[in-house]
């Protein structure tokens, strides 16, 4: 919701600070809600980072960009003005309560495997092996346009 390019310039900066260092973007694609379909498209990018967080001190730093941003948690899948979601951390693979990495529905997400197609096709999924380019290869359907071809 919103200004959604100055959102996520500002999820981006307010991430970024001790133990997280910000090093690559993806471009950005305007994406159909999947669900709940009577609300604006969503703005999605991919991003790398090298840190020295666990993984749940990550949670909370993106838990907090979001509380900053003004995210109330009401509708599932329901617009919001930002939504930062750990998609994978290296080869790790967790399984908490609060935390699962890689991001349990990652795969199946074409808003989610295009832009992380762009930083690295080659990136293999922890748990199957499986690339990045093959799980967007098996994809069918989702409207996924890619919105600029420049970062924000
Ligand atoms: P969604 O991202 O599916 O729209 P939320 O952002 O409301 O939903 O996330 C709900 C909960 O998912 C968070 O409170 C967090 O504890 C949990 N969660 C589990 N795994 C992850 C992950 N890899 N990245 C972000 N949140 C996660
Ligand atoms: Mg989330």
């Amino acid at each position: 919701m919103g200004d959604r390019e100055g959102l996520l310039r500002q999820a981006l900066d307010l991430l970024a600070g001790p133990g997280l260092r910000l090093l690559r973007i993806s471009n950005l694609y305007e994406t159909e809600p999947v669900g709940l379909a009577r609300q604006p498209w969503f703005l999605n990018l991919v991003a790398e980072f090298e840190t020295d967080l666990p993984p749940l001190e990550l949670l909370q730093r993106a838990q907090q960009a979001e509380l900053a941003l003004g995210r109330t948690r009401t509708i599932p899948n329901g617009p919001r003005t930002v939504d930062i979601d750990i998609l994978l951390y290296g080869p790790l693979v967790l399984e908490t309560e609060a935390l699962t990495i890689p991001h349990p529905r990652y795969h199946e997400r074409r808003f989610v495997l295009a832009p992380l197609a762009e930083l690295n096709p080659q990136l293999h999924d922890p748990r199957t092996g499986t690339t990045v380019k093959e799980l967007l290869h098996g994809l069918q359907g989702q409207a996924v346009t890619l919105r600029l071809e420049r970062n924000p």
